[in-house]
């Protein structure tokens, strides 16, 4: 249990990865804050099973990124995790679309870093993780806003690790392949419109052909990274992006 008495904050972890990374995070000991919106009875169960706290903001907005910070507390351990996706060609991207999957998938994880850093740096210990994606390195049709925040998760968790690496304070980004989370469910029907296919074809040769492995990743593979990432012999990984994505980006 070498995460007992850190405190993380997961962002988006009502669902999906975000989920899976908490889960992870208090078996080994870490207390929780979740955050993301869902079913209400479900979100209550979850905190009785993590014994954690749930903070409800929404993130595409400074005041939600704010009341989420200051709800959580001081945190030594921030998974910005909460994401959005919009499936669409770039002459037809709703202008609202593009807005809120910046806001989300990129400003609010500048928010949060730069309310949590000032605590991680008192304390001298900090782990700040950004789930990215394997489209923070290759781009894919039709996701125009998606692969733009991603890149530029990318630049700023570089540049936040530049800044913190003397305070004892890491930051990296998790880029995963495709997961079956509810975010790629989703996106399914979209995509089959976009480029004329059917649901299997688009499963297959959308999104399983760009992995090597043709395996989905599983939420706890990324769970299990993220908790690497909090040992102390991960204390020289920093300004990483890591690829856990079936060998996509190899290519
Ligand atoms: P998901 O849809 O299962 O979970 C998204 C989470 O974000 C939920 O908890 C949801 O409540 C929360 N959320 C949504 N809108 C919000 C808002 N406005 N304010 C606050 N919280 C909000 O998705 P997932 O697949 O688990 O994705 C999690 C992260 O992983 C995202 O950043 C996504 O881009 C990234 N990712 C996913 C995949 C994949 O294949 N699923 C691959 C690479 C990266």
């Amino acid at each position: 249990m070498f995460l007992s008495g850190k405190r993380a904050l997961v962002t988006g972890s009502t669902s999906g990865i975000g989920l899976a990374v908490a889960r992870a995070l208090h078996a080994e000991g870490a207390q929780i804050v979740l955050s993301g919106f869902g079913d209400e009875t479900e979100i209550e169960r979850l905190c009785e099973e993590l014994s954690a706290q749930h903070v409800a903001a929404d993130l595409t907005t400074l005041e939600g990124c704010e009341a989420l910070m200051s709800g959580a507390g001081p945190v030594d351990i921030l998974v910005n995790n909460a994401g959005m996706q919009h499936v669409s060609p770039i002459e037809d991207f709703p202008t609202d679309k593009w807005d809120a999957i910046i806001a989300l998938n990129l400003t609010a994880a500048f928010h949060t870093i730069r309310l949590a850093v000032p605590n991680m740096k008192k304390a001298g210990w900090g782990r700040i993780i950004n789930t990215a994606s394997a489209h923070s390195k290759v781009a894919s049709p039709f996701k125009s806003a998606y692969n733009a925040a991603k890149h530029g998760l990318d630049g700023l968790t570089k540049t936040v690790a530049l800044e913190v690496a003397p305070h004892g304070v890491t930051a990296n980004c998790i880029s995963p392949g495709y997961v079956w989370t509810p975010l790629v469910e989703k996106q399914i029907p979209d995509t089959m419109a976009a480029r004329g296919l059917t649901r299997d074809q688009v499963i297959n040769d959308v999104l399983l052909v760009k992995q090597a492995t043709r395996k989905f990743v599983q939420p706890e593979e990324v769970g299990a990274l993220a908790v690497f990432l909090c040992r102390d012999e991960a204390q020289n990984v920093t300004g990483a992006n890591w690829s856990m994505d079936g060998g996509w980006t190899a290519e």
